[in-house]
């Protein structure tokens, strides 16, 4: 028993990327989360178990009511001012209306991976026909294909192939996500501008209490997911038990989760609902802002115009993220299912939330410079991965930055014990520093919080918590490229020695 987890473990350590040396057929294979935990990472996890929820309960609360003032809250229950069942008794209770809106955007976003977005208007005048008309899109439409990418010029939809598995396995995806995002919005902006079914404020009108179904429905993904694991795991070969349940549950045991043949936990859940709803919770926001005040600050359109750019990047290289870590590399348990359905639309639209309660509005030069850092740091964030990306498909024969790109030749082992090579670039971003692209995605996450002004704190804990994942993000990666090419990747950090900023970190 024991040999055989060792024997599994080096080759989940060892996997595969690239053409073979040995000539076999070498297809890429992915490695995910440990298969032991040391105490470190369970205490991480536990507290993160624990604390999680609290964090984005304090700050939605601390917006409702404080004024977003993340002191305040504090010093008052020091001062004796409010106490902890003071904040409580405030706090909206979940509501039948909240359930049904929630209910309704989920079998939304279902039917439309389902559907493949062909979803049609009907006048609907209240949400309870708007629910069994969501119900009824998704038997109607069940196997409507994406086609925007039959009509598209570049974009890369349809039925694509994700990476392989430790256990050799290529999962299908229905890459809809573009079609879906551009109906839903479609629909929102329809609804707003001429339906008037319900108040495009309806999102931030209910916000505390859709966080409650948000939690219901996180909890109960994870929760599913952990006993699916066990009793009727879709791939049993991807799965991986560490022995401590805490761990299992919050870093998952299956790798691609499926229900059925196309519905997979993993795309649907990063994806959607959070990340389609990211837009459409701003856009919220700024209609709140309008009703509120009769007017929309130039704060609030840049935030919904910088956000917008980065999501609408999202599902336009949908086929593209099924190559990166969250997709190839993490199990579905807790910390995907439950972050993407409560971390990600609560906390990563703390900027708009924030702009509701103070619509701060810039001078020209501040909302210039806020405009400059965040489309300088997409560029950077999409340019690299870009780059990245073009040099592994063209195996190192393509120009980067004018020049025929440079890299470091690595060996490395796979599962069946074959030898492989693969390429490093160090060229263009890459040559830069190690992790460019996080780089990007960092100074895009501030410019965010600065559109903010310098009032508050708490629009400015998205960059620190963005620091945080992408730090840790680049030690985990960097690892795991150390374990798999050996000397040959002491080799690339000679020559690209820093890691996000070149000459410091
Ligand atoms: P990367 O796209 O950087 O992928 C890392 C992998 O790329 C490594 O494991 C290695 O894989 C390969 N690699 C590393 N260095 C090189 C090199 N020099 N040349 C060629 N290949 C290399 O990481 P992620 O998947 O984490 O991130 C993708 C994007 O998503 C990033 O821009 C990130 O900022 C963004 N992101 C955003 C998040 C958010 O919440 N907003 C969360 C997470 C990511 P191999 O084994 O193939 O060699």
């Amino acid at each position: 028993m024991n040999s055989n987890k060792e024997v599994t473990r080096r080759r989940v350590q060892n996997g595969a990327h690239g053409g073979s040396v040995s000539g076999k057929t070498a297809e890429p294979a992915q490695w995910g989360r440990a298969w032991e935990v040391d105490w470190f990472s369970l205490l991480s996890v536990l507290a993160l178990l624990c604390t999680a929820p609290f964090i984005v309960f304090f700050f939605v609360m601390a917006c409702d009511q404080f004024q977003c003032s993340v002191t305040r809250p504090v010093l008052e229950l020091y001062g004796g001012q409010s106490t902890l069942l003071s904040i409580w008794s405030r706090v909206p209770p979940p509501t039948w209306a909240a359930a049904k809106i929630y209910a309704s955007w989920v079998v939304f976003q279902v039917g439309s991976v389902f559907l493949g977005g062909r979803h049609f208007f009907c006048s609907c005048r209240n949400w309870t026909n708007t629910f069994c008309f969501a119900v009824f899109q998704v038997v109607l439409y069940m196997c409507v294909p994406d086609i925007l990418h039959k009509v598209v010029p570049g974009y890369v939809g349809g039925v694509q192939e994700g990476a392989r598995t430790p256990a050799g396995l290529v999962s299908k995806y229905e890459i809809n996500g573009l079609q879906c995002w551009l109906l839903t919005h479609a629909l929102w902006l329809a609804n707003a501008r001429y339906f008037l079914w319900f108040s495009p404020t309806i999102i931030f009108d209910h916000w505390i209490p859709l966080m409650w179904c948000a939690n219901a429905l996180g909890y109960a993904v994870a929760t599913f997911a952990f006993v699916k694991a066990y009793w009727f795991p879709t791939n049993p070969q991807d799965r991986k038990f560490t022995g401590n349940v805490f761990y299992n549950y919050m870093m998952g045991i299956e790798f691609n989760p499926r229900v059925g043949q196309w519905f997979d936990f993993k795309l649907f859940f990063n994806g959607r609902p959070g990340i389609v709803a990211w837009t459409l919770i701003n856009l919220s926001y700024a209609a709140k802002q309008r009703e509120l005040y009769g007017y929309v600050s130039n704060s609030m359109v840049l935030v919904n115009v910088l956000q917008g750019i980065y999501v609408l990047d999202f599902f336009w290289n949908e086929t593209w993220y099924l190559k990166t870590i969250d997709i190839c590399h993490d199990h579905f348990g807790w910390y995907l299912g439950w972050g993407d359905c409560v971390w990600l639309p609560y906390l990563y639209t703390l900027q708009g939330l924030y702009l509701v309660y103070h619509p701060v509005h810039l001078s020209a030069v501040h909302a210039a410079a806020v405009l400059l850092l965040g489309l300088a740091g997409y560029y950077v964030f999409r340019a690299s991965n870009h780059q990245k990306d073009m040099f592994r498909r063209s195996q190192g024969a393509c120009r980067v930055w004018g020049r025929p790109a440079s890299y470091i030749e690595c060996r490395y082992r796979s599962a069946d014990g074959g030898e492989h090579r693969s390429k490093l670039l160090t060229s263009g971003f890459w040559g830069l520093a190690r992790h460019f692209n996080y780089t990007g995605d960092l100074m895009g996450s501030l410019a965010y919080c600065a559109a903010c002004g310098f009032g508050h704190a708490l629009p400015y804990f998205y960059v620190v918590y963005m620091s945080v994942l992408l730090v840790h993000r680049c030690l985990r990666d960097e690892h795991r490229c150390g374990s798999k090419y050996g000397a040959d990747w002491k080799r690339y950090t000679d020559a690209v020695p820093h890691r996000l900023l070149p000459g410091v970190f």
